[in-house]
């Protein structure tokens, strides 16, 4: 593939969208596999205690494999809870495992309970493995995990599933985006919407298309997701898309999303958002 430009600065992104089911973990895999082909180092943190991000990139994640959660805790480094994919020596990943389940409560006590996460993703920490692209893949909820990753971020990429009631809590989304970035971190945008599962027979896939561009701009990026079933079959290997079938419509279309994200740069774009 062309080369793509690597970035001035470590670009940091959080996933997130309170609703389940709607690309945040196959969009982080698969922009991050993307970001790899061309060279490009790129870290998945998997803050979601199901660990379908660990399990699509073949990493073990069984409890007591070190972990997200042992760094929230400060127990171990970012570096020893990195893991290198089998596909790519690019394409690094920190698991979630199932003792990440009780954070969400465990969090609640602890001082800084809202940016743990920062403190253990400073710029030593990321030198020590020395990334280009990070990508954290957010559960689906807007609990203190989340909230843990906006305040680690720069950039927020919210993927938005082309169907019916796309737009409904999103409100609520952005509404804690902008509180995260009023107190917590003021760096904080929304740079990237990615429009995902996108079916062309559809009409309704056409209007909401247009609605969520009529609302955010340039923020959306011009190549969107369609529904491809090499994307859902890809994960049962552990492989992204982009190594279970390169040739597919959703492996291009990753691609190409990515190009554009890389392309364009951290700044492109970028800006807070309401509904
Ligand atoms: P989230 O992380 O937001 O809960 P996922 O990324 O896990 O959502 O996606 C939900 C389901 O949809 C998964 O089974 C996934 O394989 C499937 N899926 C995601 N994107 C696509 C796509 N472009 N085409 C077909 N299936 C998809
Ligand atoms: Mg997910």
């Amino acid at each position: 593939p062309n080369s793509l430009p690597r970035p001035d600065h470590r670009r940091v992104f959080t996933v997130a969208n309170q609703k389940g089911g709607v690309g945040k973990t196959t969009s982080a895999v698969n922009l991050a596999a993307a970001l790899a082909v061309h060279g490009l180092k790129t870290l998945v943190i998997d803050l979601d205690p199901q660990g379908n991000a660990s399990t699509a990139l073949n990493i073990e994640h069984r409890s007591g494999t070190p972990s997200v959660y042992e760094v929230l805790l400060g127990e171990v480094s970012l570096a020893e809870a990195t893991a290198v994919s089998e596909q790519s020596p690019n394409l690094l990943c920190v698991p979630a495992t199932i003792d990440l389940a009780g954070a969400e409560i465990e969090l609640v006590e602890m001082e800084n309970r809202e940016s743990r996460l920062k403190e253990s993703l400073s710029a030593d920490a990321f030198n020590e493995i020395g990334v280009d692209y990070v990508f954290i893949d957010c559960p689906p909820s807007l609990g203190l995990l989340t909230v843990n990753a906006l305040v680690a971020a720069r950039e927020v990429l919210i993927p938005i599933q082309c169907e019916y009631y796309a737009l409904e809590g999103l409100g609520q989304l952005l509404s804690n985006i902008d509180l995260v970035q009023k107190h917590l971190n003021p760096a904080l945008t929304v740079s990237t919407i990615l429009l995902t599962m996108y079916d062309g027979r559809t009409k309704l896939a056409d209007q909401v298309t247009a609605e969520v561009r009529g609302h955010f701009g340039d923020v959306v990026l011009k190549t969107v997701i369609p529904r491809n079933v090499k994307v859902s079959e890809a994960p049962s290997y552990g492989q992204t898309v982009l190594a279970y079938d390169p040739g597919s419509r959703g492996a291009m279309s990753y691609m190409d999303a990515a190009k554009e994200i890389a392309e364009r740069g951290s700044t492109n774009g970028s800006r807070s958002g309401t509904l």
